[in-house]
């Protein structure tokens, strides 16, 4: 029941009409006794800082930042963890005695997600298309993850190759390059790869006929297809990889492991979901998907 005890979360970003971070927070705080409640803010990019300080007013309990306040929000908080002073991203601010925490936690949901395809990182080539903040974050994933050669391929020639020179300057990837989607050496890269990631917003709702690979005749089932979008449950990348024997894992997971690394920032906890957990929840969000 709500009450004025109850504490006040929410997601910032715009939009937000689209997000699972209500349904997903709520449905968490119920299964672990957690009196709090979270709702979604439509927030413009020159209202931010006012709407930061009010939330800090108010003393909301915590929030998550989504598209296009993650890089934005940084310099408004006080405290900012390692990972979000390294990459320049928050997904996660946390509101303690008037003060404001920021926190990321797209790089630990990527990692958590992963499960049991963690094993075939360690010594492997990465074909990573996106340059934007979560393949940043998941290039911070992969250097940890120990990979021994990454090929970033976006489109913007110029934001690949400053992630590129990030990932080998802050992140020590000693093989790195970045290349663009049209470069006749994709082919090779794509033979050569384990592991191919979209990290571009390329096949999301509703344009869900992209893909950030056109061809598909060099797909096998020696790879493993990785995509962040998780609306469409099933992209166009990963059913045509699927469809040629590649082992094909979509965002969802990742949704919800940074979402409950979140929760444990907001409630300095560590909650775990079991399996049952998990499928209860995955069925839940599933049906708000394409
Ligand atoms: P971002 O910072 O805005 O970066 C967007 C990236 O996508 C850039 O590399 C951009 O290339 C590329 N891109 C966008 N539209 C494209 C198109 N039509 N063709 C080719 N490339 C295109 O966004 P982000 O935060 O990194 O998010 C990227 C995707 O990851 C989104 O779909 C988001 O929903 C998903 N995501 C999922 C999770 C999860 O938990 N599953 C978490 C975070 C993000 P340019 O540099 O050339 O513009």
């Amino acid at each position: 029941m709500i009450s004025t005890r109850t504490r006040l979360f929410g997601l910032i970003g715009d939009p937000v009409s689209h997000s699972l971070s209500p349904i997903m927070q709520n449905h968490l705080f119920k299964l672990f006794g957690l009196d709090g409640v979270y709702l979604a803010f439509r927030t413009a990019g020159e209202r931010l800082a006012e709407a930061i300080n009010g939330a800090r007013a108010l003393a909301l309990a915590g929030l998550n930042v989504t598209i296009p306040h993650k890089s934005a929000v940084v310099p408004l908080c006080d405290y900012r963890s390692p990972e979000v002073e390294l990459l320049g991203v928050a997904n996660t601010l946390v509101f303690r005695d008037g003060r404001i925490h920021a926190f990321t936690t797209d790089h630990s949901g990527f990692v958590d997600s992963l499960g049991g395809e963690k094993s075939r990182f360690s010594g492997s080539r990465v074909l990573l298309f996106g340059a934007g903040g979560s393949a940043r974050a998941v290039a911070f994933a992969l250097a940890r993850l120990g990979i021994a050669r990454l090929t970033i391929v976006n489109r913007s020639r110029t934001r690949g190759e400053e992630l590129a020179e990030f990932c080998s300057r802050e992140l020590a990837i000693s093989a790195v390059e970045a290349i663009s989607p049209l470069d006749p050496v994709l082919g090779g890269k794509i033979t050569e790869a384990a592991i191919l990631i979209n990290a571009t917003a390329c096949g999301m709702f509703p344009h869900i006929e992209e893909s950030p690979l056109s061809a598909f005749d060099l797909i096998d089932r020696r790879h493993f297809i990785y995509d962040l979008v998780y609306n469409p449950r099933e992209t166009r990348f990963m059913r045509e990889s699927g469809a040629r024997g590649a082992a094909v894992q979509g965002g969802l997971d990742m949704l919800i492991f940074q979402g409950l690394a979140a929760l444990n920032h907001w409630f300095y906890s560590d909650y775990r979901l079991d399996p049952a957990e998990m499928k209860k929840l995955k069925s839940l969000l599933n049906r708000e998907l394409a």
